[in-house]
Formats: structure tokens, sequence, C-alpha cells
């Protein structure tokens, strides 16, 4: 038993509690090494997902675990870190608790809020069902049955029309994830399935790239955004620019005034950013994305950081931080400063400023476009760039080599090894 005088030296550590283990909250996590702190991570799935290349998980190139880590593996060996599954459903800012849908409250002297955001549909929310976006793993292991279900049942018909609708998909928004989704199902269709197949020719395949806007790639200078459009149709890919979608149901899609049969439909349009707004009641943009002070914190809680996907901040020329992994993972690693600089009683960082690195997409499996600014690289070079940067950035030497090999595999055999279609099985199911 402790003396009382023990007792009184006994020193309660700061505790920190970071809500998501995206790129923001595992950047801050990490910088918060060394810190002194009790850190508690909290998200609702059990791991930390690479989405940039969640497409490729989608479109058969790779397996989940390449690409995801059991948050709990990362801290396995910082005993400062204490992970829990399970989701925040809303915060106590004047208890200082974080509530989670068990019913739990988990108490924080500082909290970080980096829960992301997910796929937005302009008010049209019954457009989901029918047009799955992709954001999580589950997502893409949905649209890689979709995909894959869509030739099965195509081989299986017996109506032209129905087949023909069964053999177009529909990708809707052309940014990044657009451009690639569309990149991959077209090489799919045009050069991994046709021997596979007896009674359909899925060289025929129709891949429809709807953009509103008037071009492709918009973040990318008008040189890359016209070499996407037309490597993205020397794959076979129908880009349309200018007209919105104006409606979806289970037969199609309307792009303005044209009606389009076809039965697959993907959502790679707006984003809403998770509430973390309302749990703290601050200002949100409207995006919904919280609007923070210059050291990320919210404006009437400074114990409060929110950053990432979820965080509304403007850079110098007023323009928004972009919502990609760069920005968040600049954003953890400040605040961990921020929060660091603070518990040593030291002077605090100077405001958070972007450094923008560049942009990067991928146009099938020979070309990639990437706007460094000054520096605009297009076709096989690119890729190559884009192939390296994205496996330097996964976490840990099994992911690297395991994609690197996948890569090198798909690129000499042309196969694809991740065709499986999971979950409902059956195509009776899928109808
Ligand atoms: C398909 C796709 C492709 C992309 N491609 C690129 C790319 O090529 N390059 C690029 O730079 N960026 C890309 N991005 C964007 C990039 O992934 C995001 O900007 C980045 O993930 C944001 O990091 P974050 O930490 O804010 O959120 P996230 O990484 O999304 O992490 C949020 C975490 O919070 C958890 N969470 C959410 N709500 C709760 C809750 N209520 N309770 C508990 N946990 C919760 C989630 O499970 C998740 O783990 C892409 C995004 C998508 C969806």
């Amino acid at each position: 038993m402790k003396l009382p005088e023990e007792r009184a030296l006994t020193v309660i550590k700061h505790r920190i509690v970071v809500v998501g283990g995206g790129f923001g909250g595992i950047q801050t996590v990490h910088g918060l090494k060394g810190s002194s702190a009790d850190i508690t991570l909290i998200d609702r799935r059990n791991h930390h997902l690479f989405q940039p290349l969640l497409y490729q998980v989608a479109t058969t190139l790779l397996a989940t675990s390449e690409i995801a880590w059991p948050i709990r593996r990362l801290y396995r060996d910082r005993k400062d870190v204490t992970t829990i599954l399970d989701e925040v459903v809303g915060v106590d800012t004047e208890a200082k608790l974080v509530r989670l849908q068990s019913g739990r409250a988990i108490p924080y002297d500082t909290l970080v809020l980096a829960t992301g955001a997910r796929h937005a549909y302009f008010g049209r929310d019954e457009w989901e069902k029918l047009a799955p976006g992709l954001k999580t793993l589950e997502d893409a292991t949905t649209l890689r049955r979709r995909i894959l279900l869509a030739f099965e049942r195509a081989e299986l018909s017996e109506k032209t029309a129905d087949r023909d609708a069964l053999l177009t998909f529909a990708i809707i928004g052309a940014g990044p994830t657009g451009v690639e989704m569309a990149g991959t199902i077209a090489e799919l269709a045009q050069k991994v399935l046709p021997p596979e197949f007896r009674s359909i020719d899925t060289t025929a395949t129709k891949v429809i790239l709807i953009e509103a806007g008037p071009r492709v790639l918009a973040a990318f200078s008008e040189d890359l955004s016209a070499y996407a459009k037309s490597a993205l149709e020397k794959l076979g890919v129908e880009v349309r620019t200018g007209k919105p979608v104006t409606a979806i149901t289970e037969e199609g899609v309307t792009v303005g005034e044209t009606f389009v049969p076809c039965r697959t439909v993907i959502w790679a349009a707006g984003v809403q950013a998770s509430p973390v707004a309302q749990w703290i009641r601050a200002e949100a943009d409207r995006a919904g994305r919280t609007i923070v002070g210059p050291d990320l914190s919210a404006a009437h809680d400074p114990n409060i950081f929110v950053i990432g996907d979820t965080a509304s901040v403007k850079q110098d020329d007023g323009k928004p931080v972009p919502g990609i992994a760069p920005a968040a993972k600049q954003q953890g690693a400040y605040v961990a400063k921020v929060i660091k600089a603070r518990l040593a009683a030291k002077p605090a960082p100077a405001p958070f400023r972007y450094f923008h690195q560049g942009s990067l997409a991928t146009i099938g499996k020979r070309a990639a476009v990437i706007d460094f600014g000054r520096i605009k690289l297009k076709g096989g070079l690119a890729w190559w760039i884009w192939g390296l940067a994205h496996i330097y950035f996964l976490i840990g030497t099994r992911s690297r080599l395991a994609v690197a090999w996948s890569w090198l595999w798909i690129y000499l055999s042309g196969q694809h090894s991740a065709r499986l279609i999971t979950q409902k099985e059956t195509l009776k199911d899928e109808a």
C-alpha cells in the first residue's frame, strides 16, 4: 500500500484521445511518441486503410489485406497507446467525454478528431443503393462483386438488350478515383476476361465516365487532363463531360436528358464530412467540415483539434486545403507538435501551413499523370513514379513486397488475381 506522500507524488498523465485511425489519426499518434501522455485511439474499424489503392480491390487487382493493417498491430510496441474498436456517437465537451456506441464514455484532456468523410449524393440519398461509392473495404468488395456478377449474368442472359445493359458500366465523377476505376474496368473487359467467357464478347463492354464539369481530373492542369481523356478513350472508355446525372434507376442512368441503360453504376463524385461539427457544436462549411483555427483547434475549445478530411482549413491563398492523404498526414504531424509543445510548456509552433507535394492519377496499368506544379509528367514514366510513390507510402515491408509483386505479376502476365465474388455469392441473391 502507498504512503500518503507517495500517493501525492503519483503523476496523473495527460489523456489524449484520438478518434479515427486513418491517415490523420495515425500520423498524430506517430508524432506523439515520447510525449509522456496516455493516448487512446478509437476507430469503428479494426484496420487502417490505404484508400488511394481501394479502387484496385474493387477492380480485382489487389486483395484486401494488401492495403489494410490492423490498428492494434501498429501499436503493439507503444505501451502509451490503447486501441479501442468502437464507434464514436458524440462528444460531451463540458464533461470532456467521448461517447461510444457501446455506451462507454472515454475521458480526455485533449481530443483529436480525425474521422474523415464519406461520399455525398447531393441530396439524392436514394441513389446510394443504386450507385455505391468507394470508401471502405466493404465498399470495395461490394463493387468487385457487382462488377464480376455483371459479366457472369451477361454470360447467362438470353436477351440482347439485357446483355448490353449488363455489359455497360457507368462511373459518375471523373476525379482520380473515377478515372482509375474506369480505366481498370475497361482493361479488365478488354484484356483479361475475353478468353474466359463463352457466350459473351467482353470486349463489347461499354465503360462510360460521366462528369458534370467540363473536363476529367479538374484538379490537374488542362494538358494533363486532355492527355488523361485521350488515354482513357484509347482503353475504350467513353468520356461524357459537361452534363450532370439527373436520374439513376435499376435500369440505368440519365445524363442530362439522355437515358443510358446499364446495370452497374459507380459513384465517385462528392464527399460529406463526418458529423464532428455537430458533436462539438462548431461551425461547418458547406461540405460539413468543421472550421478550425490556425493551429487546427476548434474555435471555441483549444483542447479539441479537428484534422484531415473532416476539417476545413484555408491556405494562404484562401483556397481550402484539399481532402487528400498528404494533407491529413501533415495536419496529424502538426497537431502532435502543438500538443507536445503545450505539455512541455514550450511556445506553440507557427500556424499550420499545407505543403502540396503534387497530384497523381493512373489510367490503366501503363499510363499516369503527375502534376508537381512546375514539373508535369504523363505516360509510362509517370506510371512507374506513381507505382513507386504508392509502394513507398504503404506500411511495412510485407505490404510493400506483396503489392510490388502483385503489380509486377499483373504487368507481365496481364492477369488480375483478386477476382473473387464474396459476400452474397449467388446470381439469384444479387438479382
Ligand atoms: C477511393 C479513394 C481514393 C483516394 N485516392 C487518393 C489518392 O490517390 N491520393 C490522396 O492523397 N488521397 C486520396 N484519397 C483521399 C484520402 O484517402 C483522404 O484524404 C484521407 O484518407 C483523409 O484522411 P483522414 O484521416 O482525414 O480520414 P480517413 O483516412 O478516412 O480516416 C478516418 C477514420 O475514422 C474512422 N471513423 C469515422 N467515423 C468514426 C466514428 N464515428 N467513430 C470511430 N471511428 C470513426 C474511420 O473508420 C477511419 O478509419 C482517396 C480517398 C478515397 C475514398
